[in-house]
């Protein structure tokens, strides 16, 4: 009893900053589109060259605040056609194998279940099945909603929102930090998670699409703001020498293929 005791303080002690509160990371494939022309990405450079983009959702656990979804990938609506769906006006067919919902199923996870979700920006392809989760808390920069109600709408207004202007440690004690990377769109942002066997990575958002333009850094022409997406790419570099930290862009195909997949994890 006075052993049990004892562990409490300690505990109680020892609580800030854990390193290890963030216990699990999934990386989920969330679809994936082929593109026409890879110079949309890298004006100049690769035009008329075709390129698949990856699409990946990232549920993590956390052992007091609970689930946590970081972006939510293409509408799972995407998965009921055959032969994907087609923008014609950007060159792009996106595909989706699997839902975002079956794919927690498989984990033991419902919506329900999911406390809070993250997104990097509004565009579709991050914020597809926001609405699958009515009762999570989504966090979003306050500038990116202040874009989107400019936009179609991307998700429902009725969400609990926490609307977040710069960085912030989400749960207080370090494991999974936003990081504003505007340019892209007006408030895009960037997320640092730590996990204690894995270490530090960054989820990249949309701050950079693939491997080459990051080694280049090359911006996309239609970012809202090329100014802002160099200093955005270079605040990121900073992070990964700083921590150190791995960098996982979301939509570097090769990249993403390398990672293990949901149903296994990062931890
Ligand atoms: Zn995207």
């Amino acid at each position: 009893m006075w052993s049990m005791f004892l562990a409490m303080i300690l505990l109680a002690v020892a609580s800030p900053a854990q390193a290890g509160d963030l216990a699990r990371l999934y990386v989920i494939d969330c679809g994936w589109a082929h593109a026409a022309d890879q110079s949309r990405w890298s004006p100049g450079v690769n035009a008329g060259v075709p390129i698949d983009l990856s699409d990946n959702c990232y549920l993590m656990h956390h052992r007091s605040e609970g689930y946590l979804l970081w972006d939510t990938g293409i509408s799972d609506r995407v998965s009921a056609l055959p032969d994907g769906l087609t923008i014609q006006a950007i060159g792009q067919t996106w595909h989706r194998p699997q839902t975002l919902v079956a794919a927690l199923a498989a984990l033991g996870v419902t919506p329900a279940d999911v406390r809070y979700v993250a997104i990097s920006h509004v565009h579709p392809d991050h914020t597809g099945n926001v609405d699958a989760f009515p009762d999570a808390t989504v966090i979003i920069q306050k500038a990116e909603w202040d874009y989107a109600r400019t936009l179609p709408q991307p998700f429902s207004p009725d969400h609990k929102m926490q609307l977040i202007e710069g960085d912030k440690d989400l749960f207080g004690d370090g494991s999974a930090i936003i990081l504003s990377t505007p340019g892209h769109t007006p408030g895009h942002q960037s997320l640092l998670v730590q996990l204690a066997k894995t270490g530090a990575v960054v989820l990249s958002g949309d701050v950079v699409h693939f491997q080459s333009n990051w080694d280049h850094r090359r911006i996309p022409k239609f970012n809202k703001d090329q100014t802002q997406s160099l200093a955005s790419m270079e605040k990121i570099a900073r992070v990964l020498a700083e921590q150190p930290a791995q960098l996982w862009i979301n939509h570097d195909k090769p990249s993403s293929n390398a990672r293990r997949h949901a149903p296994a994890f990062y931890d």
